[in-house]
């Protein structure tokens, strides 16, 4: 019985499904997939993020995010994927598009071969992970989309387990920081994130505080630089009710931060530190508790999961995070959150200009939908 489209590449994708789900073998391809003359066509576009409030974290305050937008081509699907370029990753539009231009989809004539073209995606030029991802992502879901099933489901993951997402309270003035906290509590999420860094960190938590008794993240973004200071500054916020701190020192502090870590009452998280699988073992491991992925530092979908699965295995906390993106990013990483400890999920509701609909945060909590691929649909 002659195969239609959808069909074949249900066909193709089960065949195929060992190259996206580790521990699982499928077995090869038939050959007839080897043989086709089918090709993957990968297009992008700047996209400017604009966002609903100005972004002050302890090193810097901004308007807008540069971001591109892209997307693969195959046989009548298109997996969409994104580039989010905060400033402190050194990425820009300019970057990513020159990066993006050098790379050709067309030697490949599967992509299933996910190992295969990853691998090329890495080896064109050192860095550009914001590029590199958007190429993951916009890559993973055509596969969901082949073979039309969630990625979350191809990994195996109970959609049910997904975190809690902290919304982010910036640094800010004490009225602010009560609008802020007041309009997240409305929202219904059941965790925050403070920024802290700036000087005035007792005075943020305390402001959040005489809004809510929800548990509290925070991220410091480096900028605690005394190690006894910072050791006190952790005891008072877990008395505060705070989970975990981010990021309390700058990563060139190493020693510090290891005597920060085997101190601390609460665990400490790898952020500005942390960015690719290898960094586990050379920088994480005996310094921080556990780490934040993100899918713009880590050049993806492909790479983050088997960072979890590492982590895991050296015995660290695992958080999942985001950049200021649009719900396409953020669809993406949301696919892996049933793995993780804790979810920081909330880039998409910073921004104005949201051109995709795709994972919701439901009283607070990420709720994944059963749409292929990433779960995203373009508006
Ligand atoms: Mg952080």
């Amino acid at each position: 019985m002659p195969l239609n489209r959808r069909d074949f590449a249900k066909t193709i994708g089960i065949a195929s499904l060992g190259a996206i789900v580790p521990n699982l073998t499928f077995g090869s391809a038939p050959s007839y997939i080897k043989n086709n003359s089918k090709k993957m066509k990968l297009s992008f576009q700047p996209y400017e993020l604009e966002m609903k409030h100005t972004f002050t974290v302890a090193e810097y305050s901004r308007n807008s995010t540069p971001d591109v937008l892209t997307k693969i081509e195959y046989e009548g699907f298109t997996g969409y994927g994104e580039a989010s370029m905060p400033p402190y990753l050194g990425e820009s539009i300019e970057s990513v598009t020159k990066f993006l231009k050098k790379v050709n989809l067309q030697q490949f004539s599967d992509p299933f071969e996910v190992n295969d073209i990853l691998s090329y995606i890495d080896s064109i030029e050192e860095g550009n992970p914001a590029a590199k991802a958007s190429v993951d992502i916009a890559l993973h879901d055509l596969l969901g989309k082949l073979v039309n099933q969630p990625l979350y489901k191809l990994w195996g993951l109970n959609p049910d387990k997904t975190p809690y997402t902290s919304f982010t309270i910036g640094i800010d003035k004490p009225d602010v920081v009560l609008m802020k906290t007041k309009e997240a509590k409305a929202m219904g999420f059941k965790v925050l994130k403070v920024k802290l860094g700036r000087g005035n960190d007792q005075e943020m938590i305390n402001t959040v505080r005489e809004i809510t008794n929800v548990p509290l993240y925070v991220d410091v973004n480096q900028g605690w630089t005394d190690r006894n200071k910072a050791l006190d500054m952790i005891y008072w916020l877990k008395e505060k009710g705070v989970v975990f701190v981010e990021q309390p020192m700058p990563k060139t502090q190493v020693d510090d931060m290891a005597w920060l870590t085997e101190h601390s009452p609460l665990p400490t998280m790898a952020d500005e530190a942390f960015q690719r699988l290898y960094d586990i073992e050379d920088k994480i491991k005996g310094v921080y508790s556990g780490i934040n992925i993100k899918l713009m530092k880590c050049t993806g979908l492909y790479e983050a999961h088997k960072m979890i699965t590492v982590a895991r295995a050296s015995n660290l906390k695992v958080m999942l995070g985001c950049m200021t993106e649009t719900s396409c990013g953020v669809s993406a990483a949301a696919q892996l959150s049933p793995l993780v400890d804790w979810g920081d999920l909330d880039g998409n509701l910073l921004i104005k200009n949201d051109p995709f609909v795709g994972m919701k945060v439901i009283k607070g909590k990420v709720t994944l939908n059963d749409w292929p691929g990433i779960g995203v649909r373009k508006l």
